[in-house]
């Protein structure tokens, strides 16, 4: 019914994110959400992830009837890369990733063939694609940018690059104040990522100045957050930095209610009666949930640290490792001693089914956006333990703005493999989020976030209207083209 209503107003958008699980998760749920709205989607991607898609993809929901898959491919030879690197995950060393980023924007000539093949209404490219927009202005369609992270990144990503204040100051570790920011945030230099320092990476220093650009003079930005969650930093990015934006989040919030299995795609590696039966058998609020996301590895040495935490805080616990093999990453005899109170799991966790357990009371992150959101929307406070990306801008959103959780102490950017975090900080860390007052003041405000998120996509819902604005938007494009063809 309601994708018959909207038939004549089908719009038709391609997606293309960049080959990592971090950036193809919300692009996926944003193909669900507007396909659950009556419009077409094709989602653009290498061939490694289609097993991954067609798994994310329930074909029982009408919606899917309106998604589509097209693949595109890395032009590996070109940078003398493995044929098989299609993911950046497959990267695997420095140099790599470095040819990885190199072979992206060759990625334009097949996107302008898919496009001359199909006409979508609009492009919504990855903030990693900022040539993206050319091929777009080539066809008259717009482009849009998605970036998957929240607003107060977003604002803070942009006053480091125009204001560049953490080259005036002495050294790494000294403080100072994000610039033209509607709050005061202290920040050091060691948090700001190597890509925005040019004696560092330079290379990539010129891909983030023109994604930067590209974000000004792109039709727009998507945005996976909600107004209410952060509406003093929506508004700044649109009336003080200029940039044009619609907020549709939480994306997986929409996708959830057609698919409660979702796996995000992967395979788990622990069976749902398993880990259900064990939180089933939990107390509420009583077992903290440990994941940093789909990159980071730790080192043997930092994940002894987490364990001895774990153990030492008497904290009941589920901990997710990205490691298969045993065992000199763990503490003598560990598993044998927490049996009943700890649940490894190794390889990828249902992580958004086990959040919303009414068992989990606590969510230690690396502050990944999704992951952040996810938490949030579960009403869950958080340790905030970032490791590279934006993270340490997320750590602020969520310890200073929204009050919903407390830094393990982390004070410097790195690749993957994260700055040194002792079991101590951490198990002090896990007691103040878990138990007492502060714990308890921490859960009921992200409580209260987590039922604006649900109003928020609901039907009149801020993030609902806004999505509706950007079909709006879409609209008015494709009626402007075809006036302008007629003429
Ligand atoms: N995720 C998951 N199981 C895992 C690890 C991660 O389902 O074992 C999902 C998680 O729910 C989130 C995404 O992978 O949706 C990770 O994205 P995020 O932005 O948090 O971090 P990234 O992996 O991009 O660093």
């Amino acid at each position: 019914m309601e994708i018959e209503k909207h038939q004549h107003h089908q719009l038709h958008v391609f997606f293309l994110p960049l080959m990592a699980q971090g950036h193809i998760i919300p692009a996926i749920d944003m193909a669900k959400l507007f396909a659950s709205r009556g419009h077409r989607s094709t989602i653009i991607i290498t061939p490694h992830f289609l097993p991954f898609l067609s798994k994310s993809i329930n074909q029982n929901t009408d919606s899917a009837t309106q998604i589509d898959i097209l693949t595109i491919k890395i032009p590996t030879y070109e940078v003398s890369l493995p044929e098989e690197t299609e993911s950046i995950h497959m990267a695997t060393t420095t140099e790599m990733l470095s040819k990885f980023f190199q072979a992206l924007p060759m990625l334009g000539p097949q996107i302008e063939e898919l496009i001359k093949r199909h006409r979508p209404d609009g492009l919504i490219a990855d903030m990693f694609f900022p040539w993206a927009t050319d091929v777009a202005v080539k066809f008259g369609i717009p482009r849009f940018m998605f970036h998957g992270t929240c607003y107060f990144s977003l604002c803070a990503s942009v006053c480091m690059i125009r204001y560049e204040p953490h080259k005036k100051v002495s050294s790494e570790y000294e403080t100072f104040i994000i610039p033209n920011f509607p709050d005061k945030i202290e920040f050091t230099a060691s948090k700001v990522a190597d890509f925005y320092k040019e004696d560092v990476e330079p290379q990539y220093l010129k891909l983030f100045k023109d994604m930067h650009e590209d974000e000004m003079r792109c039709n727009g930005v998507l945005v996976n957050s909600f107004y209410e969650l952060e509406p003093a930093y929506a508004d700044h990015y649109t009336n003080v930095l200029g940039i044009k934006s619609w907020h549709i989040g939480p994306l997986f919030l929409n996708s959830k209610g057609m698919n409660l299995e979702e796996k995000r795609g992967m395979e788990c590696s622990i069976d749902k009666q398993v880990w259900l039966k064990w939180l089933d058998s939990k107390r509420p609020n009583s077992v903290i949930y440990v994941c940093f996301g789909s990159m980071i590895k730790f080192e043997d040495k930092q994940l002894m640290e987490i364990a001895m935490a774990l153990e030492g805080s008497g904290q009941e616990f589920i901990w997710v490792v990205r490691k298969e093999k045993q065992e000199e990453w763990l503490p003598e005899g560990f598993e044998e001693r927490m049996e009943g109170k700890g649940l490894i799991i190794r390889g990828w966790a249902p992580q958004v089914l086990i959040l919303d357990h009414e068992a989990v009371g606590g969510f230690v992150t690396h502050c990944g956006w999704n992951s952040i959101l996810e938490g949030v929307c579960a009403g869950l406070p958080m340790v905030a333990w970032p490791v590279s990306g934006e993270q340490f801008y997320n750590e602020k959103l969520v310890t200073q703005i929204l009050g919903i959780g407390i830094g393990v102490g982390v004070n410097k950017w790195s690749r993957n493999e994260g700055d040194f975090v002792k079991s101590e900080k951490l198990e002090n860390a896990l007691r103040r989020v878990m138990k007492g007052e502060e714990a308890e003041e921490m859960r009921s405000k992200a409580k209260g976030f987590a039922q604006m998120a649900k109003r928020a996509i609901e039907e009149g819902g801020s993030s609902y209207m806004d999505l509706e604005a950007f079909f709006q938007e879409l609209r008015l494009v494709r009626l402007s083209r075809k006036i302008s063809k007629f003429c």
